[in-house]
């Protein structure tokens, strides 16, 4: 989760992204406080960008979620995204490791006003996802440790119904997944690459592509 600029660029034109924050986003007072408070409380800035974040929205809303799961929530930012996506009476089950990182996203969530429909588990991912039974869950999106990735994909593929969406944020590695494969890569680069090739794989489970973003967001739908 190292090596996320500082300014995460959205087009390739500064100008478009401008025109796309100004006719797209607009001010979201409340994002913009997470991104401050989570600062304030001496977490990483590694939040999705506004505008992945928006993106993950748009995108999630597309599936009619009523079940969302996300891994790695760190201060709640890409989770009140999710959250605001769910069909009413639906849940976003976030998933974080760091008990000091799931207090913030607490907070984050009363003030978001999506308390109500986000559940918090603190704990390895690993451990909690079994409890999700299979075809039952909407939207995944995996934006936890890297090495987990090609793990949390498979378990995608059994827990997402048909028609399900995966999203995998990081997906480009930094630029180190173009790299040859072998030993020079950090076992991060190898584990995201896995994770690619996992959800590109023709007689796989999904139907995927890359959504050029900065970091990269691989989407996958459950066949
Ligand atoms: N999705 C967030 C950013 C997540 S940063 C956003 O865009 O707002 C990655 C988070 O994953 C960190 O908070 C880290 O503590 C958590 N994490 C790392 N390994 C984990 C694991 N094995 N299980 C659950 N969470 C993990
Ligand atoms: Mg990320």
């Amino acid at each position: 989760m190292t090596g996320s600029p500082t300014h995460k660029p959205f087009a390739a034109e500064p100008r478009l992204e401008g025109y796309v924050r100004d006719r797209f986003l607009g001010d979201d007072a409340v994002l913009a406080r997470v991104r401050d408070r989570a600062a304030r409380s001496g977490l990483p800035a590694i939040h999705v960008s506004p505008f992945d974040g928006k993106l993950l929205e748009v995108i999630a809303r597309a599936a009619m979620p009523r079940t969302i799961v996300e891994i790695g929530t760190l201060a709640g930012y890409s989770g009140i995204c999710l959250a605001r996506a769910l069909l009413p009476g639906g849940v976003l089950h976030t998933l974080e490791i760091d008990p000091r990182h799931a207090a913030v996203a607490r907070e984050s969530f009363i003030e978001a006003g999506v308390s109500e429909r986000v559940q918090i588990y603190v704990g390895p991912a690993a451990e909690t996802l079994s409890q999700f039974g299979d075809g039952q869950v909407d939207v995944v999106f995996v934006d936890a440790d890297k090495e987990g990735y090609p793990d949390y994909v498979r378990w995608a593929a059994r827990a997402l119904r048909p028609g399900g969406v995966a999203l995998l944020d990081n997906a480009f590695g930094w630029g180190a997944v173009a790299d040859p494969p072998g030993d020079s890569r950090e076992p991060s680069v190898e584990a995201l690459d896995r994770a690619n090739r996992l959800l590109a794989d023709p007689d796989g489970p999904f139907r995927a592509m890359m959504i050029p973003t900065s970091e990269g967001l691989a989407m996958g739908v459950r066949v």
